[in-house]
């Protein structure tokens, strides 16, 4: 876990534009809120994240600050909110998917970098929001854009970088992965004076596992009955959870959950089902998945680091003691993950099939981000396969920008008039 970077970035970068990201954002965000507003048997209950996404997201994290705790930004998911919680702070997940921040991003970064980092570096350097609460920032060393803002962030704040192992064969590198986690719950007692004993862990993870099982219900709700929530408001509310604490998103989101089991289920489903795999989507860039849904797709389930593959798996503790639950924790963080900066080309694959499977989808989507070349090196593979099983695929390239709006719209029309 690496600290040193201040001394070489001692001058943090104030934005030259004075762009309000709050306003852009909520403007962004509000075709897709008023879409949602329309969607057909609603549950009443999503409103709550609706209205947390309007601001967003940032009053979970205000009151946490209020309240004196220390925030900590994560990027990624390697980094386990569990540790974070056990040392007495609060976690929120720094990726972003803010179009005007990432033209704010470009006044310090290279133009040539994936909107996903741009935006992350131009909340920083705007200021206000989220990412400027933050006390302290985790990195985890996954992709080489997200390595490379480490030293940047840390002209504002305590930057610490996590380093990944590259693979994900266990056996060579397990022993580096748990000494890097020992030293990450370390350096955080040290941080904040604090970190939970045995029982006050486990009971963190016991907490986080449950959130687990609510996931999971919501996740094959969707599967069972798309049509009773769109997948926006479905993404939104698991975005919800990488900013409010764990009890608050669980009481809410179980509310969501209880309404979508009493919904009629359709009796015979004719919209085409989808599975959608790729780089991130994150509020408020919802365009894929709206404009899926516009052409009348049901998304039924997802790979996506920013949505079901973040909080599908829970931590299995097979030991209770403390060095048993913090290898738990740190396990879990690695090694179910879909990151392609870290599988074999085709092991995401396999898990895309056997999601395809068990969605009963009728077609998969890939969503490509401009300049992330990680998952795009896969799809060639990835389209392959999917054709000698007969499933039909595409991959949509594009960014945060809505000026490919209309051209996007008519090739997710055609696939999935194809599909029908
Ligand atoms: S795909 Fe991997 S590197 Fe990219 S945001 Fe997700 S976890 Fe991070
Ligand atoms: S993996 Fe791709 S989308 Fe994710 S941060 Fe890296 S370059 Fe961007």
């Amino acid at each position: 876990v690496k600290t040193e970077f201040g001394t070489r970035f001692p001058h943090p970068a104030v934005s030259r534009t004075g762009v309000d990201l709050d306003r852009a954002d909520r403007e962004t965000g509000e075709l897709y809120l008023s879409y949602l507003r329309s969607f057909p048997h609603r549950p009443e209950e999503a409103s709550f994240f609706e209205d947390l996404a309007r601001g967003g997201f940032a009053a979970p994290v205000r009151r946490a600050k209020e309240q004196g705790l220390p925030v900590v930004g994560l990027v990624c998911n390697f980094v386990p909110p569990e540790f974070v919680t056990a040392a007495g702070a609060y976690p929120v997940r720094l990726c972003a998917g803010s179009p005007a921040a990432v033209e704010v991003g470009e006044e310090v970064l290279p133009r040539d970098m994936c909107p996903l980092v741009k935006a992350v570096m131009g909340m920083r350097v705007a200021g206000g929001g989220i990412v400027s609460s933050c006390d302290l920032v985790i990195i985890p060393s996954s992709c080489d854009p997200k390595r490379k803002i480490a030293p940047f962030f840390s002209a504002y704040v305590p930057t610490w970088v996590v380093e990944l192992p590259q693979t994900r064969d266990y056996t060579r590198t397990r022993d580096g992965w748990l000494e890097e986690m020992n030293l990450l719950v370390r350096r955080l007692r040290e941080f904040t004076g604090r970190f939970a004993a045995r029982r006050e862990l486990r009971d963190i993870i016991e907490l986080y596992r449950y959130r687990t099982t609510v996931v999971r219900r919501l996740f094959s709700l969707r599967m069972e009955n798309p049509a009773a929530l769109s997948v926006l408001d479905y993404f939104l509310l698991l975005q919800a959870s990488f900013y409010l604490g764990p009890e608050e998103w669980i009481a809410r989101a179980e509310r969501v959950a209880a309404t979508l089991e009493a919904a009629p289920r359709p009796e015979e489903e004719a919209a085409p089902r989808v599975l959608l795999t790729g780089a991130p989507l994150l509020w408020p860039n919802f365009k894929l998945p709206h404009l899926v849904e516009e052409a009348g797709g049901h998304v039924v389930a997802d790979t996506l680091c920013s949505a079901t593959q973040a909080l599908f798996d829970p931590v299995e503790v097979d030991e209770g003691n403390f060095a048993g639950l913090v290898r738990a924790v740190a396990l879990r963080y690695l090694y179910p993950s879909l990151c392609p900066c870290f599988l074999e080309n085709e092991e995401r694959t396999d898990r895309i099939l056997e999601l395809a499977r068990e969605a009963r989808a009728d077609g998969v989507i890939s969503h490509g981000l401009r300049l992330c070349t990680v998952f795009d090196i896969e799809n060639a593979h990835l389209a392959k396969v999917l054709s000698e099983k007969g499933i039909p695929f595409q991959n949509v390239y594009t960014d945060y920008g809505q000026e490919d709006r209309e051209q996007l719209k008519v090739r997710v029309e055609a696939f999935m008039e194809m599909i029908r």
